[in-house]
């Protein structure tokens, strides 16, 4: 059998994909490009840059989690999911890892149960509402190994929408472009208040050469209470 392009890709990258894992990559793709025509999901259509800009951009932080033992099982959340991206991706990765899914729109979570079904990820739950609501539920407050995100806000919002969710000494790590520092020189506030700090920032770069970056948070301290605010709040004044 001649090798897929998604496992060439990744393979030249140092990610070795079982077929079973290939084959949950291209039904993700067929889904995706069936249901953009009804759903808003993507821009980008064409298979070699899903391959790029979704599936290896998403997957990019599988280089640099620290604890990859069986023994425990790691959640990890993603904030903003939208079409799955980062968090679908990781579930294919990680099978073994007990993985969560948000989103405020209730058309993206019907098309991740159809992709959850077709794609037979056990291991992932959905759920529809706002960072804001999730975040103050003892259910899902302080819960996380992981939580992740991607082009959901700038990161002074982002920082309170997402820690809260971040167990003590586990991560936030967000996926971001180039402006990156700027952002993170803004959010030096909301960093403090919310009791986490920059570990690390992990330069990689996608097929196209274009630059991008994970900027891994550890959370030191348990969330004060009056956080998240509400949404309004947030938004108008950022910490
Ligand atoms: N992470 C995806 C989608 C980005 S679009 C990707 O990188 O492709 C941003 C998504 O975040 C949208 O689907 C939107 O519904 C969701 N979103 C924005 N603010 C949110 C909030 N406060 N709580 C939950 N979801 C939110």
């Amino acid at each position: 059998m001649s090798e897929s392009k998604v496992q060439t890709i990744f393979g030249d990258k140092g990610i070795l994909l079982t077929d079973w894992q290939v084959e949950q990559f291209e039904k993700y793709y067929e889904l995706l490009i069936k249901w953009n025509t009804k759903i808003n999901l993507t821009a980008i259509t064409e298979y070699e840059d899903v391959i790029w800009k979704h599936f290896f951009d998403s997957a990019s932080i599988m280089f640099h989690v620290k604890h990859l033992s069986d023994c425990e099982t790691i959640r990890l959340l993603d904030l903003g999911t939208g079409a799955g991206f980062p968090g679908m991706v990781l579930a294919i990765l990680f099978p073994n890892w007990r993985i969560t899914l948000v989103d405020s729109l209730q058309k993206r979570i019907d098309f991740l149960k159809i992709v959850v079904r077709e794609l037979g990820l056990e291991h992932v739950e959905l759920y529809h509402g706002r960072a804001e609501d999730y975040g103050r539920d003892g259910q899902f407050r302080e819960q996380f190994d992981y939580v992740v995100s991607r082009a959901v806000a700038e990161l002074p919002m982002l920082l309170e929408y997402c820690v809260p969710f971040v167990k003590m000494n586990g991560f936030f790590v967000s996926y971001k472009g180039r402006r990156y520092a700027e952002e993170m020189e803004q959010s030096r506030n909301s960093l403090s208040e919310l009791g986490c700090s920059v570990e690390t920032v992990e330069p990689y770069s996608l097929g196209d050469g274009e630059e991008r970056f994970l900027l891994f948070i550890r959370k030191n301290e348990s969330t004060k209470e009056k956080y998240p605010r509400k949404p309004g709040k947030i938004k108008k004044q950022p910490l």
